[in-house]
């Protein structure tokens, strides 16, 4: 990406330019390289992958799983394309990823988009979004233990159709996904970045380290 082009994007989510980066190696020590040693699964053949996608999606808006569906709007599958290379997952849908039913939506959608684009990153094309819950907590709280568990295969088998090369989890909320070798990055959730602006440094220096990684894997292919 043209350095003058990423400083616009680093403006717009209100990066200051002029601030030191010493710091940008501790960053590092939050990431967590998910360290499963079982080989990805196979990616189903190319046919089967529109109508694998299809199931799934149909699966989860027909889900009743967990007490979740009683007050959900609707659910929330993802969005981006059927492969991609970058996978970002969030906790669970808000009040607007529910009306919507797509995540990462509203002013902390807008953030997330404009932190993917400083990257070269777009959910319409080379990134895909997903929350480990498919249905909003009431009043946003917590997501409960048994909730992740009842909804957390639907993200594994999103996984697996997607075959990302690494995965950003933004949130509290961080999982193992022990059976893919794939590496996770984990760095602060947009709506926490909007409440303290100070900290979206910090986040940059995830994204910086999270495209480091993926070029890593990228070159060794
Ligand atoms: S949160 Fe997941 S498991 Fe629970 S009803 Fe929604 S889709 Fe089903």
């Amino acid at each position: 990406m043209h350095p003058q082009r990423r400083m616009q994007y680093l403006e717009a989510i209100g990066i200051d330019l002029w601030v030191s980066r010493r710091d940008s190696g501790a960053r590092a020590a939050a990431t967590v390289a998910a360290s499963g040693s079982a080989a990805a699964p196979d990616p189903p053949p190319p046919g089967e992958t529109a109508a694998r996608w299809e199931a799934l999606r149909s699966e989860v808006l027909r889900c009743t799983r967990c007490p979740l569906h009683l007050t959900r709007t609707q659910g929330v599958f993802g969005v981006g394309p059927s492969r991609a290379d970058w996978l970002v997952i969030g906790e669970a849908p808000g009040a607007e990823e529910d009306r919507r039913g797509e995540p990462f939506v509203g002013a902390a959608g807008q953030l997330l988009d404009a932190m993917l684009r400083a990257i070269g990153l777009d959910r319409g094309t080379n990134v895909y979004i997903a929350n480990v819950l498919k249905s909003r907590p009431p009043g946003n709280r917590d997501p409960r233990p048994e909730e992740v568990a009842a909804c957390l295969p639907y993200l594994v088998r999103q996984i697996a159709l997607l075959q990302p090369k690494i995965m950003l989890a933004v949130g509290r909320m961080v999982h193992r996904f022990g059976e893919l070798n794939t590496p996770l990055v984990v760095t602060y959730h947009p709506a926490y970045l909007l409440r303290t602006p100070a900290d979206k440094r910090k986040a940059w220096e995830d994204l910086k380290f999270a495209r480091s990684v993926y070029q890593q894997r990228a070159n060794a292919q």
